[in-house]
């Protein structure tokens, strides 16, 4: 899923094909003692990832619709597979056998105060030229985790469907019970509006695609731009991802083929019950037009020619949704390359390769990057290199549903993963020319210095570009963390793609990276090879610069010496969400007393200070400063979880109960915090006081 910055410049498609060259050497990294032997390495890798062939693997990798669990699916599988096993790596297809749904029926019709039918559909996704459209394969919209029903009620609009446009809502006395809410794409986490609206009452949901948000309003739609046109949807799962991901029957378990039927539980803690549906503005203005109540408040209003009302007076909806849920068979591929001084201490890099349909810029973009990746890696080891860290290479099934092949996996792997040493995570690979990463704090710096390193089609660096010129469009990666402005923006990781089991389940230290665009297709059957080739990158370059960066992630961390986490900045970090808790706990009047986890904090900034001395100086036992290094970030896993959502239990981030996409920082403490529940607010600030102090003593013990 991962929906990526939304802005950016057109700027590339106007360049010719250039041969872009590959790199500028940095004289000293953080992490090597003596970085010669290794830029002779890097050199030779990021000569390899090729444009021309990047943009073949993206041809063949959405020739077809391959939605998780089909045969087409299993195709890209053993494409992957065959492209690991060429480049050398070690590869198996891994199995697991989760709970899917597949839409039997899906049917909306509204009808006016009087009874006139004003619309009945869902209208199929069409526009003139589109070449993949037509296909039977092609699966009719539908939302991942939707219930089964079949219901009728009264329209009331909610806008983006967030906690506050509910609690407008709620002021202005419309009651919800019994009512279908229309709300738009946007800002939250689909699975989120479903959750509240479901929490009001509500018995079914619509999801529309407003015009203002990636349609006409933006620019030209699809087949002229690249902008949502009128029929276009946004499929998408409303699993409750924020409580667990994966597969919805096993919760801490990977589902494989042998788990037996008993070891399963019901669903229901991370499915919605009412039915949901996503919709075009084709089918969504009608109702909106025909909508009467209250007028909308500012900011409500969308790019649909009419003013918008509440509701609920004016349109009734029926909806019938039939999903077919059944255990199906899904495939990571999962390839790996065994280190030569560390073998037990794995850095793991993965992509997704199921798609709603066609899916060439979510996510095989990022996949065609990842196998161009995987090409230099293997040039490398045709040449004799080994990496002293094992890679393995990871490409996931069933994201889209509720990142399930990653979370399975993650869950079989559990013990030995506690060991991995870094996850780095590639999603939407390419929609365009703006850079953008999100990251754990301790590997902030370690992008930035690797992007210095690659060199980018609009010149100069990718780290320059990302720095200069495309800070605004990173805005999207918010949190509740303050910004920080000195450097180029490297946002927090929240949830809505495969780092989530990582990071949150058992803190692997994590990475998200990207190159954005103008991209309205999300989604939607349009994501194709050819409107990324018109809109996107017409010469893969991009696609060769991501191939660049996250081959690069993976070798410069598997070769140090030193691991180059940057727990400074971390401890920083920490010390600024916890002073903007105490700021918010005192202006909601919550009595807390944050001296203790002041003390900690501060602790661990010196425990910082000091292993940052220690990796710079690369004097001592290494083996044992870098045991330390990898073992902090496990300390800040706290094992009961976070309260109502035992799966996530790291205890600096995890994905907003009611935003899922977004990170929620210090989440125990700040949720607590903005529920005004002093008790349970004052137990989380003792929680993460002993992590803090966990991580300071792990830190302050390296060697
Ligand atoms: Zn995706």
């Amino acid at each position: 899923m991962n929906l990526r910055p939304l802005f950016g410049l057109l700027l590339f498609s106007a360049l010719a094909p250039v041969a872009v060259p590959a790199q500028t050497a940095p004289a000293t990294v953080f992490g090597y003692t003596d970085f010669t032997a290794e830029s002779k390495i890097e050199t030779e890798f990021l000569a390899v990832p090729d444009a021309k062939l990047a943009g073949q693997h993206l041809k063949t990798l959405t020739a077809e619709p391959h939605m998780a669990a089909t045969p087409e699916d299993h195709k890209t599988a053993e494409y992957v597979a065959e492209k690991f096993r060429a480049a050398g790596l070690e590869t198996e297809i891994v199995p697991f056998r989760v709970l899917l749904n597949w839409p039997k029926v899906v049917r909306m019709e509204a009808f006016d105060a009087n009874g006139k039918l004003l619309i009945s559909g869902p209208t199929r996704e069409h526009v003139d030229g589109d070449p993949g459209q037509d296909d039977p394969r092609v699966v009719m919209p539908f939302n991942g985790s939707s219930g089964s029903g079949d219901v009728t009620g009264e329209v009331v609009y909610a806008n983006y469907g967030r906690l506050e446009d509910f609690d407008q809502l709620a002021a202005q006395h419309i009651d919800l019970h019994g009512k279908i809410v229309l709300v738009r794409y946007g800002i939250n986490f689909r699975g989120v509006k479903v959750y509240i609206a479901e929490k009001r009452g509500a018995a079914g949901v619509l999801i529309y695609s407003d015009p203002q948000d990636d349609g006409y309003y933006k620019g030209d739609p699809w087949p002229i731009g690249p902008w949502r046109p009128e029929t276009g949807v946004q499929r998408g799962s409303v699993q409750y991802l924020f409580k667990y991901p994966g597969d919805p029957e096993t919760p801490g378990v990977a589902s494989t083929l042998d788990l037996p039927d008993s070891a399963r539980v019901s669903p229901e803690g991370n499915q919605p019950h009412i039915i949901s549906i996503p919709i075009s503005y084709h089918d969504a203005s009608p109702i909106l037009q025909a909508l009467k109540g209250p007028g909308v408040p500012q900011g409500w209003q969308g790019a649909l020619p009419y003013r918008y009302h509440l509701g609920p007076e004016g349109v009734k909806v029926h909806l019938v949704s039939q999903q077919d849920y059944q255990r199906r068979i899904i495939w990571d591929v999962i390839g790996k390359v065994k280190g030569s001084e560390y073998p037990d201490d794995w850095v793991v890099a993965g992509n997704h390769r199921d798609a709603w349909v066609y899916g060439a810029v979510d996510p095989n973009s990022g996949t065609a990057a990842m196998l161009e990746s995987v090409h230099g890696i293997g040039i490398l080891m045709k040449l004799g290199w080994r990496p002293k860290r094992t890679i393995v290479f990871c490409s996931w099934d069933a994201e889209e549903e509720g990142l399930i092949g990653s979370t399975e996996w993650v869950e079989q792997h559990a013990k030995t993963l506690e060991r991995a040493v870094a996850y780095f995570n590639m999603d939407v690979g390419v929609a365009g020319p703006d850079f953008s990463a999100a990251a754990v704090p301790s590997l902030k710096q370690f992008i930035r210095e690797l992007t210095r390193s690659v060199s980018s089609p609009l010149g100069s660096t990718v780290y320059e570009q990302w720095k200069n010129g495309h800070i605004e469009g990173n805005e999207h990666r918010g949190s509740n963390a303050p910004p920080e402005n000195e450097d180029a923006h490297v946002g927090d990781l929240g949830s809505g793609s495969d780092f989530t089991p990582f990071l949150q389940h058992i803190g692997v230290p994590s990475t998200d990276i990207g190159s954005g665009g103008p991209y309205g297709v999300y989604h939607s059957t349009f994501d194709d090879f050819a409107w990324f080739t018109k809109n996107a990158d017409p010469h893969f370059v991009y696609l060769q610069e991501m191939a660049r960066v996250f081959g690069l992630e993976a070798l410069r961390m598997a070769d140090s010496d030193v691991l180059p986490y940057d727990y400074v900045t971390y401890a920083k970090a920490i010390q600024t969400y916890i002073a903007a808790a105490k700021r918010k706990a005192a202006d909601a009047g919550v009595g807390l007393d944050f001296a203790p986890v002041e003390l900690a904090a501060g602790h661990l900034a010196a425990a910082a200070q000091k292993a940052h001395d220690l990796q710079s100086s690369g004097k001592g036992d290494l083996g044992k400063l870098n045991q330390a290094l990898r073992q902090t970030e496990t300390a800040l896993v706290n094992e009961a979880g976070l309260p109502n959502r035992p799966w996530f239990r790291h205890t600096i981030y995890a994905p907003g109960e009611f935003t899922g996409y977004a990170a929620v920082v210090i989440p125990g403490v700040n949720e607590a915090i903005d529920s005004k529940d002093a008790g349970r607010a004052a137990e989380q600030l003792s929680v993460l006081t002993q992590a803090l102090d966990r991580a300071a003593s792990t830190l302050d013990a390296a060697p």
